[in-house]
């Protein structure tokens, strides 16, 4: 192969350029005048000479200085070839005293003439090193037309354009060497090295910015193909030789993509194009390009891997993913969604998400969600949308779209549908179970002030709450027992329902008291006519087990009206809460009786509200006190004594029990009330100390509601630990009521803390329903006998023959009776002889403040009536 540099010739740019024959057959011998002046031709201002017959004739300033002279003229005459060596166009332009200047060389014929044009240009500032690179380069048309590069075609046309135009051949010059500079430039900002190849000797020509490219040496001279081949991977290189191989054989153009591991390690990705090129003189060779591009190929791959991973995880994916177009049709879809929606997808491509909607969730379609917008939010969620699957059931979906723009610019959502089916079956499931009555189903609390909420919100509310209690309830569920009591309400909750009129709404509170809401009183005959509808409906005989049980109820009526004259707000609670007081009226009248709730029972309910809100206070401030009273053996030896609560309020002076418990019942301030009062009846007992050392225990009252509790035991336990008091100085005291059917739980806990010491005491015993013979299943130790029976122990037979059964039994049982309210010596006596165990009641003390205690014990044994209760 002959190296380019040897063959002095560059692109074939000009539009006819002479050989060597051309030049050489140029004379001297033709007059010169042959051209005459008047006929010279028009030359550029770049260096350019005008030949006749091989000598010059005309000539420019810029040749003349290129030349190395001073006018034009010191030109003429001269013998082309003396002036410039070498034949093909790159060649030397010769100077006075031997200096030359490296030109390039572009030969025309001046149309119509036979006079030969010749421009010149400088290339000395390529030279030498630039004038070597250049013209190791291949051929930059071959190669332009091999790599169909963009840059390439675009100077091409921009040449082909320019060939039209070649009666400026002045401006030939500049743009041959415009052209090349930006060749390369091209190549080199392109990383397009090119090549040339001789198969038959194996050479190989490599452009410098191949070198670049493989990482070689361009210093180390020609390569060969089989360097070349060694440079190209392991794993390319058989198919890549065979390739190249081909183009030997066929002169189809190749083009193809194979690794190279470069003398330095590193692997790239070449692009290459190869062609095979016939010179006019028949020869063949074979040119082409490589070009880098292994950034674009990690690039795309990157892209490609992530793509699949996305298309991977979409189809994996557990939760529904689609993909709308602009027109709102669904263009793809995973598995899951097609799962999900019961379709397969070929049904389901094409598919508006109308369509896919509910008929009954189509009013809010899917696509009402895309007039969000576009501004604030191109994705967003919609909670809940109800689709239908292809066998109309419904299917609830969260769905979160995206809008999103595919890579021709087309608008698309992208569609997660999450199925919360189950999620809403619970959630309702569990709005229902919080709105209604677990017992009955009817609508609870809750449910109810929802509504009235509601009803209070519309423009004229003519509505009525009405509270009924059901009248001796408690007895049945205690003759009959719980479960019995709890199917007498099942079975009322249904007859109330199903007789209501239409307008009004039963509900359950708790326990034996139901609700009415009647959303149109007027229709109803006005509230008197609506009571008494509801009153006799309720008025009735339910049957329970076998047994008809006759029923009335209590009602406790409140209409808004009332409340809004009356009360700040007007909501929802007040009515319950102004209802509840009305049936609290309703019921001290006796079975039956129903109370609308006026002014004064209203200002009599805020009073209560604002004696709620003091008695918090007082019980943070620490402000409440206990009092105690003694319980004496019939020696009048003190034994014990009950704490009893009570207020000094700073208004209305010292208050009992009777007045603040119920509203701390309301205000559900029991169980914290009965915390305090057991710390603090345990901490001052501890300075309880009898004449003959004997302890004295304390009785502290509680709720129904505290020993329920699950921390009831711990509670019990840190007051007495704080107290240091031993664990037999405690008795706790339960109404009859609070101790029956008690959860094993609580029976649990209270088995616990009697094994620890603490007695318990059934208190007020007889006022409940609880028969004599239930006596021995109550867990208690102490049984206090109601000051009902005492006061008429002495005078009525039957309460006398009370006393002396529950004595009898109590003693029987191996438990202690207590006689409360023991006011006379009468009494007294009578239980003496009864045998009645300890003995309360005013006859020995009324409840005392601590100090008036502590003082009282110093006494040691009681006389009759020794003291007065301050506070009576
Ligand atoms: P109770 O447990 O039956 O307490 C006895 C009540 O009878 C006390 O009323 C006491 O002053 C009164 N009493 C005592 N001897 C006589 C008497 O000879 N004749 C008359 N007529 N009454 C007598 P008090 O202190 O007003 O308590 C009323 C109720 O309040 C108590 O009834 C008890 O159920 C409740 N209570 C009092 N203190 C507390 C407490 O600290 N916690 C809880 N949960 N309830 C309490
Ligand atoms: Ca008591
Ligand atoms: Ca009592």
């Amino acid at each position: 192969m002959v190296p380019v540099a040897d063959r002095a010739e560059w692109v074939d740019f000009a539009p006819s350029s002479s050989d060597a024959g051309q030049v050489g057959r140029v004379t001297s011998s033709r007059p010169l005048a042959a051209v005459p002046l008047g006929e010279a031709i028009p030359l550029p201002e770049s260096p350019a000479l005008v030949c006749d017959g091989g000598v010059v004739v005309q000539a420019n300033l810029a040749a003349a200085r290129l030349a190395g002279r001073w006018l034009p003229d010191s030109l003429i005459g001269f013998p082309l070839h003396r002036l410039l060596t070498g034949a093909g166009t790159d060649a030397e332009l010769i100077g006075p005293e031997g200096h030359s200047v490296p030109v390039r060389v572009t030969r025309w014929i001046a149309p119509g003439t036979n006079l030969l044009v010749v421009f010149l240009v400088d290339v000395s500032d390529l030279c030498p090193t630039r004038r070597q690179a250049l013209s190791t380069e291949p051929r930059c048309t071959e190669v332009e037309s091999v790599a169909s590069l963009r840059s390439w075609q675009t100077s091409t046309a921009r040449w082909s354009r320019r060939r039209r135009d070649i009666n400026e051949p002045w401006a030939l010059e500049c743009e041959l060497r415009e052209e090349q500079r930006r060749l390369a430039e091209a190549q080199r900002v392109a990383r397009i090295g090119a090549w040339e190849w001789d198969p038959a000797s194996g050479r190989l020509v490599w452009s410098d910015m191949m070198h670049d490219l493989y990482g070689t040496q361009s210093a180390s001279g020609p390569t060969t193909y089989q360097f070349y081949l060694s440079l190209v991977h392991p794993d390319d290189r058989g198919w890549v030789d065979e390739l190249w191989r081909q183009l030997v054989v066929d002169h189809l153009p190749v083009e193809c993509e194979h690794r190279v591991l470069r003398p330095d390690g590193e692997m790239r990705t070449f692009r290459c194009h190869g062609a095979a090129i016939t010179d006019p003189s028949g020869s063949l060779r074979l040119v082409g390009t490589a070009q880098d591009v292994t950034e674009q190929r990690t690039a795309e791959t990157r892209v490609m891997r992530s793509s699949q991973r996305f298309a991977d995880l979409v189809a994996i994916a557990p939760v529904g993913i689609g993909i709308f177009d602009d027109a709102d049709r669904l263009v793809d879809a995973n598995e899951a969604l097609c799962k999900l929606l019961g379709y397969d997808l070929e049904t389901l491509r094409g598919m508006s998400s109308e369509a896919l909607t509910h008929p009954e969730e189509r009013v809010e379609r899917l696509r009402t969600m895309r007039a969000y917008p576009s501004a604030i939010s191109e994705s967003y969620t919609v909670p809940q949308r109800m689709l239908m699957r292809a066998d109309g059931e419904p299917v609830y979906c969260e769905l979160h779209v995206s809008a999103s723009v595919q890579d021709d610019g087309q608008r698309f959502m992208l569609v997660v549908f999450s199925d919360v089916t189950e999620r809403r079956r619970v959630a309702e499931a569990l709005r229902y179970r919080a709105t209604h009555d677990e017992l009955t189903g009817l609508p609870n609390r809750t449910a109810i002030k929802d509504t009235l909420t509601e009803l209070l919100a519309s423009p004229a509310p003519d509505l009525a709450v009405l509270f009924c209690d059901i009248d001796n309830f408690k007895r049945v569920n205690d003759a009959l027992g719980h479960d019995a009591g709890d199917e007498m309400l099942v079975a009322l909750a249904r007859w109330l329902c199903d007789g209501l009129p239409e307008g009004c709404t039963g509900g359950r509170l708790s326990g034996d008291v139901f609700v009415v809401i009647c959303s149109d009183v007027a229709a109803q005959g006005g509230v008197s006519a609506l009571v008494a509808t509801v009153s006799a409906l309720l008025r009735t005989a339910i049957p329970v087990r076998g047994q008809l049980i006759r029923v009335s109820a209590a009602i406790g009526v409140a209409v808004p009206d009332a409340v809004t004259d009356n009360a700040a707000t007007g909501g929802a609670e007040d009515l319950l809460r102004f209802a509840d007081a009305a049936l609290f009226e309703a019921k001290r009248g006796g079975t039956g009786h129903f109370v609308m709730a006026n002014a004064a029972l209203m200002a009599l309910a805020d009073r209560q509200v604002e004696l709620e809100c003091e008695l918090r206070e007082a019980l943070v401030r620490d402000e409440l006190q206990l009092f105690y009273q003694p319980v004496v053996d019939p020696d009048g030896v003190v034994l014990s004594a009950e704490a009893l609560l009570r207020w000094p309020h700073p208004e209305r002076g010292m208050l009992s029990p009777d007045v603040f418990l119920p509203v701390a019942e309301q205000g559900g301030m029991m169980r914290e009330l009965d915390r305090w009062v057991l710390r603090t009846a345990l901490h001052e007992a501890r300075d309880w100390v009898t004449q003959d050392g004997r302890p004295i225990a304390v009785a502290v009252n509680l709720s129904a509601q505290l020993p329920g509790e699950p921390g009831f035991v711990d509670t019990v336990a840190t007051a007495i630990a704080e107290s240091g008091l031993p664990w037999d100085r405690l008795v706790l005291e339960l109404v009859e009521t609070a101790l029956v059917d008690l959860p094993d739980e609580t029976r649990r806990a209270m088995g616990e803390l009697v094994e620890r010491g603490v007695r318990f005491a059934v208190d007020d015993f007889g006022t409940g329903y609880s028969s004599l013979a239930r006596l021995k299943e109550l867990p208690t130790q102490i049984v206090k006998l109601d000051r009902r029976f005492v006061s008429g122990v002495g005078i009525d037979p039957s309460d006398f023959a009370v006393a002396r059964a529950v004595v009898d039994m109590v003693g029987a049982i191996g438990r202690t009776c207590v006689a409360e309210g023991v006011e006379t010596t009468t009494q007294f006596q009578v239980l003496r002889g009864l045998g009645v165990d300890a003995y309360q009641g005013w006859l020995f003390s009324r409840p005392v403040s601590g100090p008036a205690f502590r003082s009282l014990l110093e006494f040691g044994r009681l006389s009759f009536a020794c003291s007065g209760d301050t506070t009576q």
